[in-house]
């Protein structure tokens, strides 16, 4: 288990993570002893105090975040009744089904509880068991980078002013040089951190992850063209009981991760059928195309055009290289870009993802056969692509489950109310 998690720390997210910390604690810990020594205030000084509990904090919730992890869904998972796999995808990695709420990362390659996201930074995902640890840990670098900026910039003011009458230890150029780094690292933290657990507290009030707010989206979208009913959060039961699932003093979640509360009207499968609909129609979306120009895979295609080189998809998914002849299975459509599967290539090999995906210039291919909506419409487009991004999260479904939804995938949709007419 020690060793997993070092190797978990062992990798460039977490390590430079580990190096920001240390950093502007190391100096602002030697502004705050410049100030102590001079001016014999001890280690009463509040800002001083203050500054130490959150680094402490900072660097407790960061490694519990990691050794803790996200919390997996066993492998070769299955309902207990086994007529409720109906209502589940199938997961070809983990050779089971995914539980409500779960998704497989292909980074971590398991299927997550709760999956909210997978964080570079603590190089695992962010789900059902260390949610608690992981918003702590943000709470706790903000606050803690908003004492560091006040302690530096305190400090440098005073240098400033008064640089014939320093009143503690003349700095060299290698120490400024990193209190200056460090109040940018720190106002950096409260600012991008700082947004990350706006939408982190925003989402544990909704008790809804990021994944499933695309869903949400996009099960609303689907109904904005009919007279159907309004989707909501079937998780959702009142802003403290969601509170409650995350947030305790103890920093761990109630419950299995697998079996869950769910609001008056829905059941454990609700939001489970909704995605099996949703799959059902972006593999009705799904277009064949022939590759006609080689795709060098390059993320700056220089080859392509001005145009596509400066519109590339604001994603970190894979460029994917493709030979004349090819043929993909496109599932995403922007002005000059495409997403797409090759086809003809075995998904799964020996438990890892195998497949070949992701985006290559829209000039490379021809379709076909012709999407009814395709067409150049920006917003048109804009709205299938935000939308569609969702769907990169749910990993391939089964003929059989194909076949279940076929037959009405929308029927079970239980938790609904009136659309405001
Ligand atoms: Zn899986
Ligand atoms: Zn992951």
């Amino acid at each position: 288990m020690c060793f997993a998690v070092f190797k978990r720390i062992c990798s460039w997210g977490p390590l430079v993570a580990l190096a920001i910390i240390k950093l502007i604690t190391s100096m602002t810990l030697h502004c705050c002893r410049n100030k102590l020594v001079s001016n014999g205030i001890g280690v009463t000084d509040p800002s001083f105090i203050a500054f130490m509990i959150f680094s402490g904090l900072t660097l407790y919730h960061f490694i519990n975040s990691v050794y803790e992890g996200p919390g997996y869904l066993p492998y070769k998972w299955m309902p207990e009744n086994f007529n409720d796999v109906k209502y589940l995808q199938a997961c070809n990695f983990c050779n089971g089904y995914k539980a409500p709420r779960s998704h497989h990362c292909r980074r971590c390659n398991r299927c997550i509880l709760k999956m909210d996201h997978h964080c570079p930074w603590i190089n695992n995902c962010v789900g059902h068991k260390n949610h608690g640890y992981f918003t702590a840990f943000l709470a706790s670098a903000v606050v803690g980078c908003c004492i560091s900026t006040y302690i530096l910039i305190n400090w440098m003011i005073t240098l400033l002013y008064m640089r014939q009458t320093f009143p503690y230890q003349f700095p060299s150029v290698l120490v400024l040089f990193l209190v200056i780094t460090s109040i940018g690292f720190s106002i950096g933290v409260v600012v991008a951190v700082g947004m990350l657990l706006y939408f982190q507290i925003s989402s544990i009030v909704k008790n809804q992850t990021g994944i499933e707010s695309w869903i949400l989206e996009k099960a609303n979208y689907r109904r904005s063209t009919t007279a159907e009913e309004i989707f909501v959060n079937p998780y959702s039961k009142g802003w403290l009981f969601n509170i409650k699932q995350v947030v305790s003093w103890h920093c761990t979640a109630p419950g299995n991760g697998i079996d869950w509360p769910v609001a008056e009207g829905c059941d454990q499968y609700t939001l489970t059928r909704e995605q099996l609909a949703q799959k059902y129609e972006k593999r009705k979306r799904a277009r064949k195309y022939r590759v006609i120009k080689k795709a060098t895979g390059s993320w700056c295609p220089i080859s392509h055009g001005f145009k596509t080189l400066c519109s590339p998809p604001i994603t970190d998914e894979t460029r994917i290289k493709l030979d004349v002849g090819d043929l993909v299975i496109v599932t995403r459509w922007r002005n000059k870009w495409l997403f797409g599967e090759k086809e003809g290539v075995k998904a799964v090999v020996d438990g890892k993802d195998n497949r070949v995906r992701g985006w290559f210039p829209r000039a490379c291919a021809i379709p076909l056969t012709e999407r009814p909506e395709d067409n150049d419409n920006d917003a048109s487009n804009m709205h299938n692509c935000a939308l569609d991004d969702e769907v990169k999260y749910l990993s391939q479904n089964t003929s059989s489950l194909s076949k279940s939804t076929e037959t009405d995938p929308v029927s079970n949709h239980s938790k609904k109310r009136k659309k405001d007419k």
